[in-house]
């Protein structure tokens, strides 16, 4: 490690990346809590531009990221990153977070954000296991039940787990390579539902911010109308 004093003192950065298609209270309530429980300066969160390991989204990147920069307005902790969105091509996480590391220095701990399902599909991911050495990840875990489905986990994905689960956030204090699972509230929130309800005219309200419902009207996303 080359960094120095004053880079290892720099505060962690917390990295959420998701379709966001839309982004709603459940993204936003992990980020907060995550940012509370890592003592993270700040959030990146990373709309997907077109990604590898799903099927497209249905909505167009500009919208997805508008309807991010509504929903982060307000909280100077959360930052919108349109990188993978500027990108004609489609971006995997592992150089999302290479381009990161680059630009903060090799002594800067960061945090990639996960739920505990896109924790469990990891092993799917491009050149997944160099993602321990460009930075830590957080895993948000449900309240109550097992803090992931043990039986759910693939075998690769259990090796790491046995050598990078940390117990508590003071032992992941490395720039990366620590797994941490958290609790989080529950909110069993989905932009699936979302979709559906809209494209139904239900209300959605109260399951995301106001101001990306009201872009949502605007625009007529997610109606079929
Ligand atoms: P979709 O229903 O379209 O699959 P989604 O609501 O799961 O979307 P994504 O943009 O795919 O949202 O998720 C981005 C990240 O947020 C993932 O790591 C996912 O696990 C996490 N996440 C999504 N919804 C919740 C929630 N309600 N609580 C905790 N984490 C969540």
């Amino acid at each position: 490690m080359t960094g120095t004093f004053a880079d290892k003192a720099a505060p962690p950065i917390g990295v959420f990346g998701g379709t966001f298609d839309p982004i709603h209270f459940g993204h936003l309530r992990l980020a907060e809590e995550m940012a509370d429980a890592l003592g993270l300066e700040r959030i990146l969160f990373i709309p997907a531009g077109q990604p590898p390991h799903r099927a497209a989204p249905g909505t167009a990147a500009a919208h997805r990221l508008a309807m991010v920069r509504r929903a982060l307005a307000g909280n100077p902790r959360f930052e919108a990153d349109a990188r993978e969105v500027a990108r004609p091509q489609p971006s995997y996480t592992v150089d999302t977070l290479a381009a990161l590391r680059a630009e903060l220095g090799a002594a800067r701990p960061l945090w990639l954000l996960l739920g505990a399902d896109a924790f469990l599909g990891l092993p799917g991911w491009h050149d997944w296991r160099k993602l321990f050495e460009l930075a830590n990840i957080a895993v948000a875990t449900r309240a109550g039940a097992q803090a992931v489905q043990l039986g759910a986990i693939m075998e690769p994905l259990k090796d790491e787990m046995s050598q990078r689960v940390a117990a508590d956030v003071r032992s992941a204090s490395a720039p990366a390579g620590s797994i941490l699972l958290r609790e989080m509230t529950p909110l069993d929130i989905s932009a699936t539902a979302i979709r559906d309800l809209l494209a139904r005219h239900g209300s959605a309200r109260y399951l995301l911010p106001d101001a990306v419902l009201d872009y949502i009207h605007e625009l007529h996303l997610y109606s079929s109308q």
